[in-house]
């Protein structure tokens, strides 16, 4: 029998919400909504206390409004959430050798070889959420077992600041009392046709062979039919196969000078090379995405053989990507985006080296 491997899921508590109400104390008790003043906004984060009058991610903010009188809403600061998201990655990195990010407040952690000899998963996970709390204010849930379907449900099942272990012996009865709503895959309108088919725990689930599950519910009845066996192999992956990375911003008032344009893309140009550093990789494809003021969407791409990572070098080539050929744009633009694609890790890369451009003139 393979070892059985440790796995913990750890997810801050409201995320965006508690960093704000730690940085201004005058939120703290409060009902708080990041993001969405605007009339057609939608709610980033939720706070407990909004929560409870069911305010949730994703809300229109008119919606959030009308389910919570005295919501109060403030403006996201993703750069601050990065910041935080930084100093929680470097807790993780004590202690586990793979960690697999899923969004800038939740990740996978393989401990079956844990950095730190002696410790128990369990053990980990405690000190990680007590580092975490002491270094940012912040607390964080966690979930211990030996994948990754029960870490994730272990780390949901005592939220806000809890924890729970999923014993191998145990793993059974646990999910054969947990909600299928509970079931990380099984979303609201998948949770309401099972619930319509009768199908309410994962005790439920177990009762149907896998071609059933398939037939009802699609290719996901074979990972139902695994996970409700306690089964799932999914490794832990440090890039989670990322595809592309990158950012783009609509301007609050059209833009048609080209200085201008420029040095709008050196702020985007900046947040992608942070976000790039974040996840350690660089990209060998760089797309530069115009929207104009009738909107037109074009892109505009290059290929390099070099490993582009930092702000000079994706500036440099984006700057020719906006005045190479078809030239500059000749209406004005609402939006720039740039986005790195067919990325490679730096750690395992070769050394970054000085780059070439070659577009051609
Ligand atoms: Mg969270």
């Amino acid at each position: 029998m393979p070892e059985l491997r440790k796995i913990i899921h750890v997810d801050m508590d409201a995320f965006y919400a508690s960093v704000e109400q730690r940085d201004f104390p005058e939120l703290r008790g409060k009902p708080v909504a990041v993001g969405g003043s605007s009339r057609r906004g939608v709610v980033a984060a939720a706070s407990y206390e909004a929560r409870v009058f069911g305010v949730r991610s994703a809300m229109s903010s008119a919606a959030a409004a009308k389910a919570c009188p005295g919501l109060i809403f403030v403006p996201a600061r993703f750069d601050v959430y990065r910041s935080v998201s930084r100093q929680v990655r470097a807790v993780f990195a004590r202690y586990a050798p793979f960690v697999e990010p899923l969004s800038l407040d939740e990740a996978y952690l393989d401990v079956t070889e844990s950095l730190v000899e002696g410790l128990s998963a369990t053990e980990i996970a405690r000190r990680i959420r007590a580092e975490i709390l002491q270094e940012t204010g912040l607390t964080a849930s966690a979930g211990v077992s030996y994948n990754k379907f029960l870490a994730k449900v272990g780390s949901d099942f005592r939220k806000p600041d809890g924890m729970t272990v999923i014993r191998p012996r145990e793993a059974l009865a646990f999910i054969s009392a947990l909600p299928v709503e509970k079931f990380h895959g099984v979303g609201p309108v998948t949770a309401q046709r099972m619930h319509a088919q009768g199908i309410r725990t994962g005790a439920d689930l177990r009762l149907f062979e896998e071609e059933e599950l398939v037939r009802r519910f699609g290719k996901a009845g074979s990972y139902y039919y695994r996970v409700c066996r306690g089964e799932d192999n999914r490794p832990v992956r440090p890039h989670r196969g990322r595809k592309s990375l990158g950012a783009e911003r609509t301007f609050e008032s059209n833009v048609m000078d080209v200085p201008d344009l420029l040095l709008r893309l050196e702020g985007i140009a900046a947040k992608v090379a942070e976000r790039l550093q974040e996840a350690q990789l660089g990209g060998h494809t760089v797309t530069l995405k115009i929207k104009t003021d009738d909107f037109q969407i074009s892109t505009r791409q290059t290929a390099t053989p070099h490993l582009v990572h930092d702000r000079e070098d994706i500036l440099e080539l984006v700057t020719l990507l906006l005045q190479h050929a078809p030239g500059p744009p000749t209406r004005p633009v609402r939006l720039l985006g740039i986005t790195l694609s067919n990325l490679r890790s730096l750690a395992q890369g070769p050394p970054p080296e000085q780059l070439k451009l070659d577009l051609g003139h």
